[in-house]
């Protein structure tokens, strides 16, 4: 079962792989797939112009803006593993200061010290955050002597909300813990899984029957912290799409198509499975990795198998806008001493969050210069997002006024949206990808990548590419009869 690309028939040479989504996930699968075997050629399939998908860096004027993501968790070695394959480990590069704000009653006040995993859990630092009032203080304290949930008894899947206020009180999980954890899906704690989005949360409770006493037993016995907790690079996170593409291309096996989306796929015939193109051309290959947004996967596989089709348009997705300002650094009235602040549920304001990108990561601006970011939509306010541009440029400005006392016009201002983007990890994750999964399994000449099933982070994808790169040639080691696990 060995095909040609271009439709231009089965012939026997080596293994072909057809990869569609550019992302990090689709270009991690790539390169996996070229590294693991050195017949194999792969063909990656981008329906925009370029390659990185909500990767991406905007570099112009001497500023560098992050489209999307602009570190990586340190603890997740996917990154720095996969940089070290790629040659550019010397790149990454650690925040330059420490800390972050949270937004409470009119004022910035400092994250507490001790926060592990992004959970308090120290009393001191606590209280002289000012965060909680004593009431909360008391109730937080007493998490420890707090009975653990019976195995089942808060259903098979409780929210990230209910366990938090559960252990921690409602008063910690709104002042504190809410903008946090939520932050990373732009999502509703009430509705997202804690089972899918911060299992070990789950496990420490089950292990020691606290939440507090199995962080500070992580604390205490876990690998030391990386010297920065967030990685970047200096001229953003674009640079691991370009170490990647160079080190595809260096391999001579692997053809990048940009600018041309999928149309059609097409189950294994005599020259194995086929995909149609939006320009008309078909490739054919020996297995397929579908490397794209749910629904987008669910588009391709609906003719095949509505089922999975199903499962995969049931994963919500929200929408996000980040607006970018960047203004004299004399024309901030403050110190720009943290990485930014975050923005609780409960304040109700329109930002949920800003980045102070020239204090986080150095050479983001030019010298005399400060550069914001702020983040709009989600959950929270999810008609933000889709806002025109004067409308969020007028909001983030508001913000910076509000907060910051930033009264000056901006230099340079840039607006993106991700609409329907993040998947939202809801109540039921683990079950709808676990269905999918096994119905995908019927199709073994595919797997499934991306932020959809099992993490939204960078690394978390890369994880998702090398897993999915690992199925496939799991197939293709095997032969056509042989069945592998749809998704990565
Ligand atoms: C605003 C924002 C900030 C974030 N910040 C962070 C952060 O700081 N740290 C972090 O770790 N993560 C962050 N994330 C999450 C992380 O960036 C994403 O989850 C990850 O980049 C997704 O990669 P992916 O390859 O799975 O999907 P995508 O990047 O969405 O790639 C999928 C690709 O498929 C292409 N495609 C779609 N349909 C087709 C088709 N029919 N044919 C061919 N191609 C198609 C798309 O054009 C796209 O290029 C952030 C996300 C957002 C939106």
């Amino acid at each position: 079962m060995r095909s040609s690309s271009d439709g231009a028939g089965p012939d026997a040479g080596p293994p072909h792989v057809l990869v569609v989504g550019g992302g990090i996930s689709g270009l991690a699968a790539a390169e996996s797939l070229v590294r693991a075997d050195a017949r194999v050629r792969v063909t990656v399939v981008e329906a925009t112009s370029r390659l990185g998908g909500i990767v991406g860096t905007d570099r112009s004027d001497g500023f560098v803006m992050e489209r999307g993501p602009d570190v990586v968790v340190a603890a997740k070695p996917a990154t720095r593993l996969l940089c070290e394959r790629l040659g550019i480990a010397d790149r990454l590069q650690g925040t330059q200061v420490r800390g972050a704000y949270v937004y409470r009653a009119g004022a910035l006040r400092r994250l507490p010290a001790g926060l592990s995993g992004m959970m308090p859990t120290r009393l001191g630092p606590l209280a002289t955050s000012r965060l909680l009032s004593l009431r909360g203080l008391l109730r937080f304290a007493s998490e420890p002597w707090r009975a653990a949930a019976a195995p089942g008894a808060a259903g098979e899947d409780e929210s990230l909300e209910g366990f938090v206020v559960r252990r921690m009180g409602r008063e910690a999980y709104d002042r504190l813990v809410e903008p946090l954890l939520t932050g990373i899906y732009a999502g509703d704690g009430a509705r997202l899984s804690l089972s899918a989005t911060f299992p070990q949360l789950q496990s420490l409770e089950r292990e020691h029957g606290s939440l507090l006493r199995g962080l500070r037993a992580r604390a205490a016995t876990g690998a030391p912290a990386p010297a920065s907790p967030f990685l970047s690079f200096p001229t953003g996170m674009q640079e691991l799409v370009e170490g990647l593409t160079r080190a595809l291309e260096r391999t001579g096996r692997v053809a990048i198509r940009t600018g041309v989306p999928a149309r059609a796929l097409r189950a294994p015939g005599v020259a194995g499975p086929a995909l149609t193109l939006a320009d008309g051309t078909s490739i054919t290959g020996d297995a397929v990795v579908l490397a794209l947004p749910a629904r987008a996967s669910a588009a391709l596989l609906a003719p095949l198998d509505s089922a999975v089709a199903r499962d995969l348009r049931a994963i919500p997705h929200g929408s996000t806008a980040t607006v970018t300002l960047a203004y004299a650094a004399a024309d901030v009235p403050r110190a720009l001493d943290a990485t930014g602040y975050v923005v609780p549920r409960i304040e109700e304001r329109d930002a949920l969050a800003c980045t102070w990108a020239s204090s986080k990561l150095a050479g983001r601006a030019p010298a005399g210069m400060a550069l914001f970011r702020l983040f709009f939509g989600g959950a929270r306010r999810p008609a933000l997002a889709v806002l025109d541009d004067d409308g969020l440029q007028a909001l983030a400005r508001t913000e910076l006024r509000e907060v910051l006392g930033v009264t000056a016009a901006p230099r340079l201002v840039r607006v993106t949206r991700w609409l329907d983007a993040m998947p939202q990890y809801e109540l039921g994750h683990a079950g709808r990808v676990a269905a999918i999964e096994a119905r995908a399994a019927g199709l073994p000449w595919l797997a499934l990548a991306g932020n959809a099933y099992h993490g939204v982070g960078v690394p978390d994808c890369i994880r998702s590419g090398e897993g999915a790169a690992a199925r496939v040639l799991g197939w293709l080691a095997r032969g056509v009869d042989a069945p592998v696990s749809g998704a990565a």
